[in-house]
């Protein structure tokens, strides 16, 4: 198959590049680079069977060649992203989704939709299954995400209903693993680096806060399975090992004994959610999909990768 991917440079897209190409299959990337890296796709160069495109799915993409997938994975991602980048990120999840879902339409394509555990906002219910709505703070300083991947869902279904696109929608639970943007601000890398640098962990709250890890293999799995199931509605994709923030920060450190880090408290930030936990039955019973990588493994693979790639900035 010929297959595009929107946000190619970034830390899933590169992964599911990876897979896709391992399957045979012709990708073409695409990718401003707006919290992306060149360096996630340099091994790809050469290989005959990727075509990488610099641009900004906010305005039409032109493809001359046929398609039969696409893959909507552009977004900022991190807190720290989409609040820096709050315009951008909205119109990524409104007026990219409306561009490639035509795309779609016109290429006879399939449309996958890379949504969020956020449109579940700070959830009062736990675990989170697919039915559940969420509890979204709409003006919030997550809502220019939130809001905006709630609207791409909406918009995938309006496609798939009236003009007959066929979609495919998965909700993204944290994901970790090697490319993450050291910089980005995400809890788990945030903690590598700063216990790589002897720097403290940053801690937000008390850190009883909850989330729950997917090693990145394990998720871009999934994803190719969703797309290439018949299953319209979303679908959780996650690990449902919950743990709390301040337990993540001392696996870390309990992982690099020489680090001299210690951990530190700091304000914890508006809106952020107190518990997240996939209820994943519906991608185990449609997908036949569970997460295979434990999360001690999953924080060893990652740390060494940075051991080796982490330059002190
Ligand atoms: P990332 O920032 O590493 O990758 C996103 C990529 O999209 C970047 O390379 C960025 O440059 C690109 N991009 C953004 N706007 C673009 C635009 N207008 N045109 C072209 N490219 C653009 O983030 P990630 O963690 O790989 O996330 C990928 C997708 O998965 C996002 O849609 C995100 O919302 C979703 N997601 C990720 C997680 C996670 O834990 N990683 C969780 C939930 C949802
Ligand atoms: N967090 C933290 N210290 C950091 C970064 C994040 O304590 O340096 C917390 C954050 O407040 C949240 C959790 O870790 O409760 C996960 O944050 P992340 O940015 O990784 O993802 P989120 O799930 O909030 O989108």
């Amino acid at each position: 198959m010929r297959i595009l991917i929107s946000g190619a440079a970034g830390f899933l897209g590169s992964y599911l590049t990876d897979l896709l190409l391992a399957q045979g299959h012709e990708v073409i990337g695409v990718d401003n680079f707006i919290t992306g890296n060149r360096e996630n796709i340099a091994h790809l160069r050469a290989n005959a069977s990727y075509k990488f495109i610099e641009a900004d799915v906010i305005e039409p993409l032109k493809i001359e060649s046929g398609l039969d997938r696409i893959y909507h994975m552009a977004s900022p991602a991190s807190p720290i992203g989409y609040v820096k980048h709050q315009v951008a990120t909205m119109k990524v999840n409104s007026q990219g989704t409306w561009n490639l879902l035509e795309l779609a339409k016109t290429k006879n394509a399939r449309f996958l939709m890379a949504s969020t555990s956020e449109c579940y906002g700070d959830p009062a219910v736990n675990p989170q299954p697919e039915n559940y709505w969420g509890n979204v703070n709409p003006i919030g300083m997550r809502s220019m995400y939130d809001e905006a991947k709630r609207f791409s869902e909406a918009c995938t279904m309006a496609y798939h209903r009236e003009r007959k696109v066929d979609t495919r929608i998965i909700r993204i639970f944290n994901t970790y693993g090697p490319r993450m943007d050291p910089y980005d601000g995400r809890a788990v890398i945030s903690f590598i680096r700063q216990a790589l640098n002897n720097e403290s962990l940053t801690v937000f709250g008390d850190g009883k806060q909850t989330r729950s890890l997917c090693y990145v293999t394990d998720l871009v799995r999934g994803i190719n399975l969703t797309m290439e199931s018949n299953f319209i509605e979303p679908i959780n994709l996650g690990n449902p090992d919950e743990v709390s923030i301040l337990q993540i920060a001392k696996d870390i450190l309990a992982l690099i004994p020489q680090s001299k880090s210690k951990i530190t408290h700091h304000p914890m930030p508006p809106d952020d959610p107190r518990v997240r936990k996939p209820d994943i039955t519906r991608a185990k019973e449609i997908l036949g999909w569970s997460p295979t990588v434990p999360r001690a493994e999953g924080l060893k693979k990652m740390i060494e990768f940075y051991h080796d790639h982490l330059v002190k900035k």
